[in-house]
């Protein structure tokens, strides 16, 4: 008998709500958008109309595999248990390292980080979502003392000025760019910004597309704060009473004139100015980032380049303005509350605090909780190819395909004494190197929670039972923590369970007197099993003050810094670390299309998103294309210093002269050459740790 269960889609962060209508015994389901879900009000991109495609249990694995040949569940489990303690008694808990991803569920990431860093004692677990928002979550917390968004979706519909930066949000998060398309018709006075090299499909609805030279965003911005200042644009009232460092990053940006931005950015002075003087002139200011941005050696500096002229106009914790991170996965926000990054530890603590360590370890029951931040993704597989982590559990990514330098990546895991890997999909660039595989429960099949861009935790709910052995992640996790002889502390029963000591820690000792009055879920620490299973989506915090959830964050002027006043940041811009030269002399950028998801292990099973862009490509200038001697649709081969890849040539003047961009989704299983990530410069910001994906030198060939 078919019934419709209410759920989220698992791709992008604008994390929308679906209605299923479900046949569990045909195993089939009809997708529509749920119309009282605030993230989307029913509407759908093509990704997650399509997802009805992707619940066939085609390539599904199903069975725990070792060494090649099918197991048990027992035999499995006894064989990740016998190889993390073997490596811990000899090697110590910094030779084991868990990598997760934004598409595990925060109950997921909730019990792997507490089982290594509170019980294995390293620090060790890091996640894609570094490759993802690491920047913007640093550039939160330097700005506003806590990860967290100011605002909420509904501001897009009461701004008057949009920016988008570093964003093609019509492809990457349609149904927010959906919204802001309607909101464009609804209000005349609406204008959109668009500031990205390429003119994508955003620029469809822009006012003022602002194509600046790859990686200068800082100089634009430092440049918005000098002439807001020079304009008499600021709001001195709300720097003096709200805000510390204003004079510091007043100084650096003195010397981004509209001359100097201009040259540097490589745009005409009038556009410039244009854009400046709209924003001078428009209280209601949206500025929406997301991966131009944070993949940048210098993405934090670039995150708090656009806060600081939100801090200095005051503009922020109001309808209809604010800095706005667009995040890139469903659950890269949910990961980050239960510290699902390496430096981090849950409930928005992490190690930079001993207090913070005290407190998580006092809470867990832990005696050997890990003291200091762990491998970020890039050292991670750095440490494995130099032979510092000797056992790697990989869950649920790919990151023989997503990495940077992804052949380095492929040759750590091939010499790796033991690599794990649970996934839904049984064959992956990444698990052809795994000695052992835990076939993990897909979307449609797992149960829990994921936190979207603006903060709104949603339930994914299962809609099948699961297909062959599949388990869920936390479930594998808490067998591993019995095995190791954790069982007390992993005794869940369900995701409720640990949703409600996850809400549990978020409420313990936050208030005032222990310094802490950042994530708070104090109003979900001791809910129901049916509670739990009927969760309506809500924005946090959800506390005594705000049982129903807060849209905006700082309204009340209080952020979440020792002062209680936000941080101004001094921005020095810098160059991208790897500049092209005379071997590399173009600039490749990478990024998402609109019709596939990150290495297409789903999206790909859906013959109607294939039809989008059937095969790998790279875009080039026609300029380029003559002087490198490439005819359209021919194959090329493109190379940097660290890899090679072939794509089919698609010439455009929607990219500059001297740039390249190539879909990050093609992997070895589809075009054996096709692969990008080994291309890609695996240098990282100095701060958050994120790999500079959008700027690698590079030359190009006709194959
Ligand atoms: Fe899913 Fe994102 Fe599309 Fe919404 S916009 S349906 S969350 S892929």
């Amino acid at each position: 008998m078919p019934k419709t269960i209410k759920t989220t889609c698992p791709y992008c962060g604008v994390g929308c709500g679906i209605s299923a209508e479900v046949d569990p015994l045909a195993r089939t389901v009809v997708i529509s958008g749920d119309v009282d879900h605030p993230a989307n009000f029913g509407r759908l991109c093509s990704k997650g109309s399509a997802l009805g495609d992707t619940v066939t249990l085609q390539g599904r694995l199903l069975q725990p595999r070792l060494h090649g040949q099918d197991c048990s569940w027992e035999l499995a489990l006894d064989a990740l248990a016998t190889a993390f303690a073997d490596t811990i008694s000899t090697y110590g808990p910094n030779a084991v390292a868990i990598y997760g991803s934004g598409q595990l569920l925060t109950e997921d990431y909730y019990v792997a980080n507490k089982l290594m860093k509170g019980f294995i004692g390293s620090a060790n677990i890091d996640t894609n979502s570094r490759l993802c928002m690491s920047s913007s979550v640093a550039g939160h917390k330097r700005a506003f003392g806590a990860d967290t968004v100011p605002g909420c979706y509904a501001d897009f519909e009461l701004a008057d000025l949009i920016i988008l930066i570093g964003s093609n949000a019509a492809w990457c998060h349609p149904v927010s760019f959906q919204r802001i398309r309607a909101a464009k018709s609804a209000n005349p006075l609406l204008k959109v910004v668009v500031i990205d090299p390429r003119q994508t499909s955003s620029c469809d609805i822009a006012d003022l597309h602002l194509p600046l030279a790859s990686g200068s965003d800082s100089w634009l911005f430092n440049g918005l704060l000098h002439y807001l200042h020079q304009q008499q644009a600021i709001d001195r009232d709300y720097i003096t009473q709200h805000t510390q460092g204003f004079s510091a990053a007043l100084t650096l940006a003195g010397t981004a004139s509209l001359e100097r931005v201009a040259q540097q950015c490589a745009l005409p002075a009038q556009d410039l100015q244009t854009f400046y003087s709209w924003f001078a002139a428009t209280e209601k200011v949206m500025s929406l980032y997301s991966q131009g941005i944070n993949q940048s050696a210098s993405g934090t500096d670039k995150v708090n380049s656009i806060i600081n002229c939100h801090l200095a106009t005051g503009r922020i914790g109001q309808a209809g303005m604010g800095p706005f991170s667009l995040t890139g996965q469903p659950n890269a926000m949910g990961g980050r509350e239960v510290g699902g990054l390496a430096h981090q530890l849950a409930a928005h603590m992490d190690f930079s605090n001993a207090e913070d360590i005290d407190r998580v370890a006092r809470f867990w029951g832990s005696r050997n909780i890990a003291r200091q931040a762990g491998y970020s993704a890039v050292e991670l597989f750095d440490a494995i190819d130099a032979g510092k982590v000797k056992a790697v559990w990989i869950m649920g990514t790919n990151p023989v395909v997503s990495m940077p330098n992804a052949d380095k990546v492929r040759q750590a895991l091939g010499k790796c004494d033991f690599v794990a890997v649970s996934d839904c999909i049984a064959a992956t660039d990444t698990t052809a190197l795994a000695h052992l595989l835990l076939p993990a429960q897909g979307w449609s099949e797992k149960d829990g929670t994921v936190t979207n861009s603006e903060r709104r935790i949603s339930r994914q709910r299962a809609l099948f039972a699961a297909a062959g052995q599949a388990k869920p992640d936390w479930w594998i996790v808490t067998e591993l923590a019995k095995r190791l002889g954790f069982a007390q502390a992993f005794a869940y029963q369900g995701a409720a369970d640990i949703f409600r000591e996850h809400a549990a820690l978020s409420a313990f000792e936050n208030d005032a007197e222990h310094g802490r009055r950042d994530f708070d879920l104090s109003a979900y620490a001791d809910i129901s099993h049916q509670q739990y299973a009927e969760l309506p989506p809500r924005q946090w915090p959800l506390n005594q003050d705000y049982p129903q959830g807060r849209a905006r964050l700082f309204a009340d002027q209080q952020f979440f810094t020792a002062s209680g006043k936000a941080q101004f940041i001094a921005v020095s811009p810098t160059k991208p670390v790897n500049a092209p030269n005379a071997a590399y002399p173009l600039i490749l950028n990478t990024g998402r299309l609109r019709d596939q998801w990150h290495t297409m292990t789903r999206t790909a099973l859906a013959s109607k998103l294939n039809q989008h862009k059937p095969e790998a490509f790279v875009e080039v200038h026609p300029a380029d294309a003559e002087r490198y001697g490439l005819a359209a649709d021919s194959l090329a081969e493109i190379n940097s210093i660290w890899g090679s890849m072939l794509a089919r040539v698609h010439i455009t003047d929607s990219i500059q002269p001297g740039n390249l961009f190539v879909p990050m989704h093609w992997t070895g299983q589809y075009a054996s050459r096709g692969r990008m990530g080994g291309l890609v410069n695996p240098v990282v910001d100095p701060i958050s740790k994120q790999p500079e994906s959008k700027h690698t030198p590079v030359r190009i060939n006709a194959f």
